[in-house]
């Protein structure tokens, strides 16, 4: 090589090397962005609390878990539990409005009548953690008036959620909590997002033990856990 080019091809050496540098640190940060759109996600999304027996131990197992999630209040279950409630939305969760009664009679009476149960609940909810809830979900039964009533729930500001994964706990009677894993892992597969049902009321003990195999499962498999 000529003496007068090395000068310059040095020069373009060390610029060669940062550019290459640069690039390689921009490909690492790119890497996080293509796994996240290929991410697979869940969402727990608790029913029908809260209870004074299962909800403590839910809460717990989602604390050691690092895990958020959603819970659907029934309202008229707060009294003399309202700890419960606001350390579920101290610790991150999400509350959402289920229903005042969960008397399916009682709520899809009338409209009138379906929408004072919302505002009861949402009410209950923004008194006790002062979190004004903005995401609904139908107590069961509401079938016939999910289409014209979820149009006012909107109006009103609400999203509404449905599920598309269960854990049996309230569809198998008597369930184990390896039963309820099961249930879990069958029902959730292939759905992206999985939105899974779980319920948090007094009978569901074998929901709350379950709970961390259930959690450790989808971990494994790589899934994120997200909340509405
Ligand atoms: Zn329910």
């Amino acid at each position: 090589m000529h003496k007068k080019y090395l000068p310059i091809t040095l020069v373009l050496a060390v610029l060669l090397s940062l550019l290459a540098a640069i690039g390689y640190r921009a490909s690492l940060r790119a890497a996080p962005t293509i796994g996240l759109a290929a991410e697979k996600q869940i969402y727990l999304t608790f029913d029908d609390g809260p209870s004074t027996k299962v909800t403590g131990k839910v809460l717990d197992v989602l604390k050691e878990e690092n895990v958020k999630a959603t819970f659907f209040i029934v309202s008229d279950r707060v009294a003399g539990r309202e700890n419960i409630l606001r350390r579920a939305a101290e610790e991150g969760h999400t509350l959402g409005v289920h229903s005042a009664s969960h008397v399916y009679s009682q709520i899809y009476a009338s409209q009138e009548a379906f929408l004072r149960d919302v505002e009861t609940c949402a009410n209950v909810i923004e008194r006790v953690t002062g979190i004004k809830p903005s995401v609904y979900r139908f107590p069961g039964g509401g079938d016939a008036h999910r289409s014209a009533y979820a149009n006012l729930l909107r109006e009103r500001g609400y999203r509404v959620v449905s599920w598309n994964a269960v854990c049996g706990d309230e569809e198998i009677p008597h369930a184990s909590a390896e039963t309820l894993l099961g249930e879990s892992v069958k029902t959730a597969q292939g759905k992206q997002p999985a939105v899974l049902l779980l319920h948090d009321s007094a009978p569901h003990r074998e929901t709350a033990d379950a709970l961390p195999e259930i959690i450790r499962y989808f971990k494994e498999q790589g899934y994120v856990f997200c909340q509405y």
